[in-house]
């Protein structure tokens, strides 16, 4: 018989748990003794929404898989419900394998495609998860799901994970992958002026190598200061799941076993580790409260007045925002780079959305879907919990009154300017930290950069008088 492996945010071959389930080459049967059947489902309900980052960088991945499979994998539009078990008929397979997903989403629609297998007489089988542990496995002393992180790291870590699943080898027959007609590839948008890295299993390997050799050891301060590539930039290849995060896991052991590691880079080594947890603590709260992608784990906050950003002020605002021309350079800057690689320095990142809160009184949601919209590792996990952080709503302390102040903020982090300069042509003529101070420099604004929208001291006075209004 043969098998359907249908992918999902699993695009890639090697440590691949629901592949080896597939191909029988899990140890119950003996491998290579099923045909898998690689399929891909683009689904319009997720492709809608998802911007033309997301869409071409999802493209590309597949035709990378593609390749690598020798030009086998199945391309379908339609609904998965519809779909998957109309190519298991025609592959003549009565098992579709899956890795499990836990967002709202996938969890709704892959119930309802196990349940129209079923129906066909046949089964879904998930092995395995985009996460090291799988969301909802890591519970306090009660059962109970963990609210804030520290404490969700540490047994997450006593939690511990599987070692990388062995690889499979098609020319040596392991699997033995079998065709059905029918390649629907969707056409790739225009991305205008945004450029991506490579995308693919073989360039998130190359990536992550590269990081572990030159980077991660100075880690620790390096990732803080954005106009260094001081961080792995993993962050799309683990949304696509192009790399397992048990992989990057297992490679930080053997790094941390290594005795010639010194107290510092080890330090970093393990912050690494704790940015991956990051990842998946805000899925494990996804997993507990689906609900949270839009609603305020602090349901206090949700009655704050916030602007109208659908007329007036509050548009225009919200449009300058979006289009990085705030005048406040490190804002804007963290804005274009946005626009030029659909990804974000992570500091930036809690730089503007901190200012379209606090300084423009724009509610979060608003920030989440731009990002949403045009970052190419748009995870509604990370993201939607990352503003609620910022917004002083998430998961962690991060008070609401601890208002970011944009400038001294690029000071600290970007002390040369430099990062400000590479984004801001507009700016490109100051020199050192003067970037970020246009209004106190003769020649500030002689290349047509914008004067400030908001006065930051006068908002944050605002944004403090409106968070009274709902603590008392
Ligand atoms: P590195 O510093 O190299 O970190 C390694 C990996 O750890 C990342 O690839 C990512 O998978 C994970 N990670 C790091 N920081 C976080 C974090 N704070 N939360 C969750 N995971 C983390 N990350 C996304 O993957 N998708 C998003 O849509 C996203 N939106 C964000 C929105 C806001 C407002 C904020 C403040 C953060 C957001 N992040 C998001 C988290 C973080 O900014 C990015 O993961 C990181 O910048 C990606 O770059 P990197 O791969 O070089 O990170």
């Amino acid at each position: 018989g043969a098998a359907v492996l249908w992918f999902r945010r699993d695009l890639r071959l090697a440590d691949h748990p629901a592949l080896l389930a597939a191909s029988g080459s899990d140890g119950h049967e003996p491998p290579g003794s099923r045909g898998v059947v690689p399929l891909f489902v683009v689904d319009p309900s997720l492709w809608g929404p998802s911007g033309d980052p997301r869409r071409a960088w999802l493209l590309r991945s597949l035709h990378a898989l593609d390749d690598a499979l020798g030009g086998g994998l199945v391309v379908r539009e339609g609904d998965p419900v519809q779909v998957v078990p109309e190519v298991a008929r025609e592959a003549g397979a009565d098992e579709v394998h899956v890795s499990a997903d836990y967002g709202p989403y996938g969890r709704r629609r892959d119930s309802a495609v196990a349940v129209a297998m079923e129906q066909a007489g046949g089964r879904m089988v998930a092995t395995g998860s985009p996460y090291a542990v799988a969301p909802g496995t890591v519970r306090n002393g009660s059962g109970e799901a963990y609210k804030v992180f520290s404490p969700f790291s540490r047994a997450w870590q006593r939690q511990g994970w599987a070692t990388p699943a062995a690889p499979v080898d098609g020319s040596a027959g392991q699997v033995a992958w079998q065709r059905v007609p029918g390649r629907e590839w969707p056409e790739e948008p225009d991305l205008g002026g945004t450029v991506l890295p490579e995308a693919g299993e073989a360039a998130a390997q190359q990536t992550w190598h590269r990081f572990l050799e030159e980077k991660v050891h100075g880690y620790g301060p390096a990732r803080n200061l954005p106009a260094t590539a001081g961080t792995s930039t993993m962050s799309a290849h683990l949304k696509y799941g192009e790399v397992h995060p048990r992989t990057l896991l297992a490679d930080l052991a053997a790094l941390l076993q290594d005795g010639s590691l010194g107290q510092e880079q080890r330090e970093s080594v393990e912050t690494y580790r704790t940015e991956l947890a990051w990842r998946e603590f805000y899925a494990d709260v996804l997993w507990h409260r689906p609900d949270s992608a839009r609603e305020y784990l602090r349901p206090q906050l949700a009655s704050m007045r916030h602007d109208d950003v659908r007329r007036g002020t509050g548009a225009e605002r919200l449009l300058a925002w979006q289009e990085g021309r705030t005048g406040y350079p490190m804002v804007d800057a963290g804005m274009r780079q946005l626009h030029a690689e659909a990804w974000v320095h992570n500091r930036v990142r809690m730089i503007v959305a901190s200012f379209l809160v606090k300084d423009l009184h724009v509610e979060w949601q608003h920030g989440a879907r731009y990002f949403m919209q045009m970052l190419r590792d748009g995870d509604l996990a990370s993201n939607n919990h990352g503003w609620q952080w910022v917004a002083g709503s998430g998961t962690d302390a991060a008070p609401y009154f601890r208002v970011f102040n944009p400038v001294t903020q690029g000071q600290k982090f970007d002390p040369d300017g430099e990062y400000v300069r590479r984004y801001v042509p507009e700016l490109a003529h100051l020199a050192g930290g003067k970037a970020h101070t246009p209004w106190e420099v003769a020649d500030g604004y002689a290349h047509g950069y914008p004067e400030r929208v908001v006065d930051h001291a006068a908002e944050r006075t605002e944004a403090l008088a409106r968070l009274a209004e709902v603590t008392g």
